[in-house]
């Protein structure tokens, strides 16, 4: 996508001036369900016939029931659909339930997933302890060990997972070799795309077939709203792959066959009349369109933010007390050179960096920022600092901290959209009273 396209695009895809009313703002659709025209149309909709809720049109008078579409978040999943260069969209009430909405369709007990180690804390968890309770193993591959990928990869996998940029160290793996790894194993590649959003990554462009979003962070942007979205490419093989949910007579949905239905879009058809229908974990009207007047500046914002993070990260590299620093558009951070090739406009608004006096001194830089809050969340507009060994990791163990890439003294930054000289002085003097 071009730089401008996605300006465009960021304001006008998926929405209209509303048809009833003019309304050239999305109107927000607060409504449980919608009325038939008929007993026949009322069937029409149900057995899924004249293709109902098109990806491609909010306004279909086709409606059924909100928690399985509405108008207002159907422009949102539009608008995203469009920025990811995918066929289709669901946003979710959060990001953890897009990723549960995904697990759902692609597995099942017995089966396995294959994941980065590098992961989000919660991300890290559903695996370990939620998804395990449904009888779904988890395999973690150190990021970047492409051989342990094929290795974990068996015929019960069901998706091979990464993040776009990884927690906490920042990693991009090669994204078109971890496609390729899935692809000749016959598992589609499901990345989440939080960190860098659709203005600094589109994953669809190197091979991935489903990408996930925490909209709480820099989709939204402000800190007020959590959401997330499961974005599907199109056209993966989910018959040949095997895929039952999908690509089979579907028990749940009278036998509808959606690979058979709905061919390149039969993902997100599925994700929507089986997942959505029966997880009931869709996004609220109120909260999509919060979402959707975030989402208009995203280019704006993440240009800023990723600009501040280079200056904040040239800043900590060059610091004294400052042990050491990560943040990919630094040369000196490990996939550099992937997110230079992955990543466009920028690197991000995330960095970590240790102290060199380390877990103490960690937990004290956080208590003496003033600009920057010690908040449990990222990619706010506000500059945000936290120490996750003392907070949010704490109550993994030992090995498992290790194994999140979470060190003693590792703190968190969330570079916001401020002065830029502001939070460097905000950070230097904590820094100074910290060390
Ligand atoms: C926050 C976050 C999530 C989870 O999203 P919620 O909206 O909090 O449920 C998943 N992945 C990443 C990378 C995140 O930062």
């Amino acid at each position: 996508m071009s730089d401008d396209d996605i300006y465009t695009d960021a304001l006008h895809a998926g929405q209209e001036p509303d048809p009833a009313t003019g309304s050239r703002a999305p109107p927000i659709y607060q409504t449980t369900s919608y009325v038939f025209d008929d007993d026949e149309h009322a069937a029409e909709l149900f057995a899924l016939e004249g293709e109902p809720m098109s990806y491609a049109d909010a306004y279909t008078g086709k409606n059924i029931y909100s928690r399985i579409m509405n108008p207002t978040t159907m422009m949102l999943e539009n608008r995203l659909a469009k920025l990811e260069g995918g066929i289709g969209c669901m946003t979710t009430a959060s990001g953890m339930s897009s990723l549960d909405l995904a697990t759902f369709l692609l597995a099942e007990s017995g089966d396995n997933i294959v994941t980065a180690s590098a992961l989000y804390g919660g991300t890290y968890t559903y695996f370990t302890h939620t998804a395990s309770r449904r009888g779904i193993d988890t395999r973690f591959v150190d990021t970047l060990d492409y051989e342990g990928y094929e290795e974990a990869i068996d015929e019960d996998t069901a998706y091979l997972h990464a993040e776009t940029i990884g927690n906490p160290a920042l990693v991009t793996p090669d994204l078109e070799r971890l496609a390729d790894i899935a692809h000749d194993n016959g598992v589609p590649l499901f990345l989440d795309n939080t960190f860098a959003t659709p203005y600094l990554c589109n994953p669809f462009d190197y091979g991935a077939d489903l990408i996930w979003h925490s909209t709480t962070k820099w989709i939204h942007g402000s800190g007020s709203t959590i959401g997330g979205a499961l974005v599907d490419a199109g056209g993966s093989p989910w018959d040949e792959w095997g895929y039952e949910e999908i690509a089979e007579d579907n028990p749940a949905y009278h036998g509808v066959n959606f690979a058979e239905r709905f061919g390149d879009a039969a993902f997100t058809f599925a994700a929507r009349a089986r997942g959505l229908r029966d997880l009931g974990n869709q996004q609220s009207p109120f909260d999509g369109w919060a979402t959707l007047q975030k989402l208009e500046s995203l280019p704006l914002r993440l240009q800023r933010h990723s600009d501040n993070a280079m200056a904040v990260a040239e800043y900590l590299e060059a610091h004294p007390a400052v042990a050491w620093v990560n943040y990919p558009g630094l040369e000196s951070h490990e996939t550099h050179d992937n997110a230079s090739e992955y990543l466009d406009n920028g690197y991000g608004g995330m960095i970590t960096f240790g102290l060199a006096a380390g877990y103490e001194a960690g937990k004290r830089v956080c208590r003496e920022t003033e600009l920057a809050s010690l908040v449990a969340n990222v990619g706010d507009a506000k500059t945000l600092i936290i120490h996750p060994a003392s907070t949010t990791h704490q109550q993994l163990t030992d090995e498992e901290q290790q194994a999140s890439g979470v060190t003693d003294d590792l703190v968190r930054l969330s570079v916001g959209l401020e002065g830029t000289q502001d939070i460097i002085d905000d950070l230097d003097q904590a820094i100074e009273t910290a060390s």
